[in-house]
């Protein structure tokens, strides 16, 4: 097989060309990913710079080489800063700047060097603009979209092929005129497939936006906005679930439905905000006192359900104390910076081997009901009574 170096400058001209346009539709069609948007101009940069090179015959030599060399080193600088937006969420850090300005200055400084020479400079700036993507995306993109790894992969590859273009290059020097158009043409070959690797994990980059957009649909379909909690119908589809499993496992299952106690007047008097705030407070305070198994969810404005799994009705009891007792402590602050304490009252019931998530939830809401009854900032446990009772209005 023969490689010829300027077709594949061609094919890395069609291969950016078709990254820009599939991010410019992806952009039209709804993936609006600032990293993405940056990616594309990245993507634009590098076609144009090999289109400077793919036309090396007809430009000036020095037009050629300069353009192409700058515009495939802001190529990589924006893939860089597109790269940092998606994994650490932040822009380029100044030094990577200050790096960026460094190796343009040497591109017109060796233009007019010997091959060799510019071929090492230009392959060793680009491996230096290359490497802190490449580090970042091993180190930190590795744990996320699995299509980041093909992103971690190829830049790998790509800062591998510069370094080993740069290590060529010196042995080019030292084997001078003689190592001639084979030189010459290996060192393109190397160039180019570091390039094709970068294009390859452009396309993984692409994946990997698409992949973190549904896995968030996926989290705003289950999960409540404000305070992290699993919303009603996860909770609900959650508990049916655990109540099957528990049965199969002959395991208890309890579950507990919270209610702040007046709330309104908390609103009323602080405002939404600070309602808001108090909702998301009592939620990572509930959360914290739970084990991994059990389940946070919002049932509706300010109710929230625990699904216990192996959980018996004494520790689901315990359990509801401890979280009024912990939310009875917060000291929260409300409007003006005037302090704020808020209570909840609980409603806990265990579940019976013929339960469904309708019944069990009843039973808990009755339990409630008695202790806002009772007066509320306290924890009721369902009786028998309130299960016949349920009964009756379930089947009636
Ligand atoms: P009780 O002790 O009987 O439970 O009294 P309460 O005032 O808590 O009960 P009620 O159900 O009358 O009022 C619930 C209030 O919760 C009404 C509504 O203003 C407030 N609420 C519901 N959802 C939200 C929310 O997302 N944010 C805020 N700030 N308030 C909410
Ligand atoms: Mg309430
Ligand atoms: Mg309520």
């Amino acid at each position: 097989m023969t490689l010829h170096v300027p077709t594949l400058v061609l094919m890395l001209v069609i291969g950016y060309g078709l990254l820009t346009l599939l991010l410019a539709v992806a952009g039209h069609g709804g993936l609006k990913r600032g990293e993405l948007r940056q990616l594309g101009w990245a993507a634009q940069a590098l076609c144009l710079g090999f289109l400077c090179f793919a036309l090396r015959p007809w430009l000036p030599g020095w037009l050629s080489l300069l353009g192409g060399n700058l515009l495939l080193m802001v190529g990589l600088a924006l893939f860089a800063a597109a790269l940092s937006w998606h994994l650490l969420n932040r822009g380029l850090s100044n030094w990577f700047l200050g790096l960026l300005v460094a190796a343009a200055m040497s591109v017109p400084l060796v233009l007019d060097a010997t091959t060799p020479l510019r071929v090492g400079v230009m392959s060793g700036a680009m491996a230096v603009l290359l490497l802190p993507s490449t580090v970042a995306a091993l180190r930190h993109g590795w744990r996320g979209e699995l299509s980041f790894r093909v992103v971690a992969l190829m830049l790998l590859l790509a800062c591998s092929a510069l370094v080993a273009r740069l290590v060529y290059a010196v042995w080019w020097a030292g084997a001078g005129p003689a190592a001639g158009g084979e030189a010459a043409f290996w060192s393109g070959a190397i160039f180019m497939l570091a390039f094709m690797a970068v294009l390859a994990a452009g396309f993984g980059f692409v994946l990997a936006g698409f992949e973190r957009m549904a896995s968030q649909m996926r989290k705003l379909a289950s999960v409540d906005g404000l305070t992290g909690a699993f919303n009603h119908n996860t909770t609900v589809s959650l508990l049916a679930h655990t109540l099957e499993r528990g049965r199969r496992e002959n395991q208890p299952v309890s579950f507990v439905m919270l209610d702040l106690d007046h709330f309104k007047q908390v609103n009323d008097r602080h405002g939404h905000v600070v309602g808001d705030a108090v909702l998301r407070a009592v939620a990572a305070c509930t959360r914290a006192r739970l084990r991994g198994s059990d389940v946070l969810g919002r049932l509706g404005g300010e109710e929230f359900g625990l699904v216990l799994p192996a959980t018996g009705l004494s520790g689901a009891r315990h359990l509801a104390e401890q979280v009024r007792l912990a939310v009875e402590g917060l000291a929260l602050e409300g409007d003006g910076g005037r302090p704020l304490r808020v209570t909840l009252s609980a409603g806990v019931a265990e579940a019976a081997r013929s339960d469904t998530p309708e019944t069990l939830i009843h039973l808990a809401d009755k339990a409630l009901y008695q202790a806002k009854q009772q007066g509320r900032n306290r924890v009721v446990v369902a009786d028998d009574w309130m299960r016949n009772s349920t009964l009756q209005s379930v089947v009636g």
